[in-house]
């Protein structure tokens, strides 16, 4: 086979017969660990192992390992489905003949689950190096055994994307593991949303607060009428969205229902926190979006742009976290560990494994559980557990800090342009989405 040569691997033909009719009549649901040794040879040929399977969001996390001892040209994730092949490229290392694959180097950017095509696949890995191609079947190794995931709906439907591996059982030989895709178009079912919106604070708890003469602006108001303004835009255009409060009170950020937990409850992609900010200084103006350490940037890049488009006003002047135009990455410090530390002991609990460089803001880490160090688990009675915290599928939260309330200027547009606030984050999420389906590597 020379170089560059794309011919169908000879396991494939074999495999997705046997495989495709078993998906096909709807026995996937074979869970029992391969009984091959981890790269143990099969009637199939050599195994790949996948050693961690996620979902951040709208996308795919998965890493895993394979023996090997060729120098590697390319290698790709494949999906082989009865009409098409899909490549996806993979990043890898190898050292002493093992080579490590994975599929991003950020937690949002591996494979868009929405632009996966409708069909049933089987998935290996597609090996280039001197002397040729070499495939490998995947065997599932992960902690997470399966992905069910409903993509971004519209008038409730949705395309529903379900990973697996499983094990085929064939007359006199062994076991063979095997990894599946399937997508397909159906209705979304009633327990799944698209979006969850949290408006910022609440009841007791104002947050910050603007002043025009005498009158007063407080952000949980601002921050509720927006959120509630984005919900029907979204829901205009399609979507399922739910609010983590719709009125005037007060919403723990974990436990059932809670800020950071009810998006991992509906099963939703993202969870968009709404707030207005104020700072000691009144110099500072605009707008800045918070996302997760090594994260792509893009939906933050694209809900700022957007809402400086639909508002006419600024990217924030605030350099403090800030990684690009609007774009910012709050991460504790050692202050923020210490007064981690003494919050714990003022409360009397142990305090949170808080470390220098995590994620700082709840409503960044705590949404996407084992991806972006969420760590509530109850010890602080006063704000509860989430449940989702050792979840590797989960969804893709962000801080959107859409203005300065306590900067006059920023105030008075804020109050006459809530409505374009909340366009500018609809368009900035539309704008999104639309170019991870021009750009999914299918
Ligand atoms: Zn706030």
């Amino acid at each position: 086979m020379g170089k560059g040569i794309r011919t169908k691997p000879k396991i494939a033909f074999i495999l997705i017969t046997a495989c495709l009719a078993f998906v096909a009549a709807g026995s996937s649901n074979t869970q029992k660990k391969a009984s091959n040794s981890q790269y143990g040879s099969s009637l199939f040929g050599e195994y790949a192992s996948i050693t961690k399977l996620g979902r951040y969001g709208t996308h795919l996390i998965l890493e895993g390992e394979l023996e090997c001892d060729a120098d590697i040209e390319n290698i790709n994730l494949m999906l082989v489905g009865p009409a098409s092949v899909a490549r996806y490229p993979l990043l890898s290392s190898s050292s002493g003949g093992k080579v490590s694959f994975w599929l991003s180097d950020k937690i949002n950017n591996g494979i868009f689950l929405d632009a996966i095509g409708v069909s049933n696949y089987m998935a290996f890995i597609e090996l280039e190096c001197e002397e040729g191609l070499r495939h490998y079947n995947l065997a599932n190794h992960a902690e997470l055994q399966e992905i069910d995931y409903c993509s971004i709906s519209n008038m409730n439907i949705t395309k529903r994307v379900r990973l697996a591996g499983g094990n085929l059982k064939l007359e006199g030989e062994e076991d063979a593991s095997y990894f599946i895709v399937k997508a397909n178009m159906q209705a979304l079912p009633e327990e799944v949303y698209d979006i969850v919106l949290d408006p910022g604070h609440g009841g007791p708890f104002s947050g910050a607060i603007g002043k025009l003469g005498t009158v007063q602006y407080k952000e949980k108001d601002l921050n509720l009428q927006v959120s509630i303004l984005v919900a029907e835009k979204l829901r205009e255009a399609g979507m399922k969205v739910a609010l983590v409060r719709d009125v005037d009170r007060d919403v723990f950020p974990y436990g059932s229902g809670g800020r950071t937990v009810l998006c991992n409850e509906l099963k939703a992609k993202y969870s968009f926190s709404i707030h207005f900010n104020s700072a000691a200084s009144n110099q500072y103006q605009g707008t800045e979006i918070f996302i997760a350490n090594n994260s792509d940037p893009g939906l933050a890049i694209a809900f700022a742009d957007a809402i400086v488009q639909a508002v006419g006003y600024k990217y924030s002047n605030m350099v403090v976290n800030k990684i690009g135009e609007g774009v910012y990455n709050r991460r504790f410090n050692q202050a923020d560990v210490e007064e981690s530390a003494q919050t714990a002991a003022g409360r009397g609990y142990e305090p949170y494994p808080a470390r220098v460089g995590d994620n700082y803001y709840f409503a960044v880490r705590e949404p996407g559980g084992l991806t972006t160090g969420a760590w509530a688990d109850g010890r602080d009675r006063v704000n509860g557990s989430n449940d989702f915290r050792g979840s590797s599928n989960t969804a893709e939260g962000l801080l959107l800090e859409l203005g300065y309330v306590n900067n006059e200027e920023n105030l008075k547009v804020i109050i006459g342009k809530k409505e374009e606030y909340a366009q500018g984050i609809v368009d900035g999420l539309r704008v999104y989405l639309e170019n991870q389906h021009v750009n999914s590597r299918y």
